[in-house]
């Protein structure tokens, strides 16, 4: 006898089509025209840390390099640890591929004398663009200004304005910072760093798109009215998704747990509801009229390749 697989649990009412015509009706997200430019896309990716992980990285780079996106960026490890790796892979990108490279570049461990010879070298290899952070001390360890150097981002940026016409991106948190006094601080600090110098921010990745539509809300009303660019990452690991938020101040929102119950073993299919949740985050930005996306891509391209492909990105060699 061969044992059967029934979901017990069935209420009277499931399986009646009643039950399907009495709820509200949810329309259908609306498409971008194919007249409207697709938007503008940006990639972060770690500097690598071996061999392997190297030809990952320049795997990826060149996957994603046909999308031509409006600029690449290299993030600068916790405790500023990956500097010079940092700043191999940015010289590379500029000297073996089409992309327009940002360097992200942070206070931490740097005197302003530092931090200067640092942006100039970068000027002086045709970088323009620099990601400007107060950065992350190393786990475990509480931030403390270095006595020479800048203190917060703003400090950086204003110190970097006075190098060179960098174009200068920084960071802002939709959540808020988790060591803001308040949201409203955290706010006016974003805003010091846009009037320092900066003509972008950045967002910290969210999973509620309607926590980061009512922080541009909250960003209007400040006065701010440089991009406010969603950074968007897609869950290739859930686990590791839920320890660098508890880090970072990105809350998981419950339902997102539940899409990835049970596909710790399941790559495919965890795979694919990365794809669906993040494809669905970037449709109902689209449709709120956001048009600048930027992707942690964790150096993997897939998943961003795909979700560019839904937001209308096409690689540059097939148009026209
Ligand atoms: P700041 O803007 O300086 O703010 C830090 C905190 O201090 C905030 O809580 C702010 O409200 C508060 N603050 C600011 N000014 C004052 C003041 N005058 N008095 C009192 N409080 C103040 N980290 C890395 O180490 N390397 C990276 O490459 C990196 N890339 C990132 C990219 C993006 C897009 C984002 C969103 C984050 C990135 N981070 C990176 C993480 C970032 O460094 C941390 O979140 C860091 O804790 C804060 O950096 P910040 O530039 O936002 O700091």
């Amino acid at each position: 006898m061969t044992s059967s697989l029934i979901r017990p649990g069935l209420t009277a009412s499931q399986g009646t089509l009643e039950r399907w015509l009495t709820g509200p009706r949810i329309g259908p997200l609306p498409s971008r025209s194919s007249r409207e430019p697709p938007p503008l896309l940006s990639f972060e990716f770690f500097p690598p840390r071996s061999e392997a992980l190297e030809g990952q990285l320049w795997a990826c780079i060149r996957r994603l390099e046909p999308l031509a996106p409006r600029f690449v960026s290299v993030t600068y490890g916790a405790g500023g640890t990956t500097q010079e790796r940092t700043h191999a892979t940015v010289l590379r990108i500029v000297r073996e591929t089409s992309l327009v490279p940002a360097a992200h570049l942070t206070c931490i461990g740097a005197s302003r004398a530092e931090i200067i010879a640092i942006a100039r070298q970068y000027w002086a290899a045709g970088v323009r663009h620099i990601v400007a952070l107060r950065g992350d001390p190393p786990p475990g360890t509480r931030y403390v200004p270095h006595p020479e150097g800048c203190a917060y981002a703003a400090d950086l940026v204003a110190l970097l304005r006075g190098v060179a016409d960098f174009e200068i991106s920084v960071a802002a948190y939709p959540e808020t910072h988790p060591e803001a006094p308040s949201p409203g601080a955290d706010l006016d600090n974003l805003k010091r760093k846009l009037d320092a110098g900066a003509s972008r921010a950045i967002t910290q990745y969210f999973f509620d798109t309607a926590v980061y539509l009512r922080f541009l809300d909250r960003c209007l009303t400040a006065g701010i009215t440089a991009p406010i660019v969603p950074g968007i990452m897609p869950v290739s690991n859930y686990a590791q998704a839920v320890r660098f938020s508890g880090l970072c101040g990105a809350s998981v929102p419950a339902w997102l747990g539940e899409l990835f119950e049970d596909t710790e073993n399941d790559p495919e299919t965890r795979r694919m509801v990365a794809a669906v949740v993040a494809a669905e985050q970037v449709r109902l930005l689209q449709a709120n009229g956001v048009d600048e996306f930027h992707f942690y891509t964790l150096n993997r391209p897939d998943l961003t390749y795909a979700i560019a492909h839904i937001l209308g990105v096409r690689p540059i060699s097939k148009v026209g």
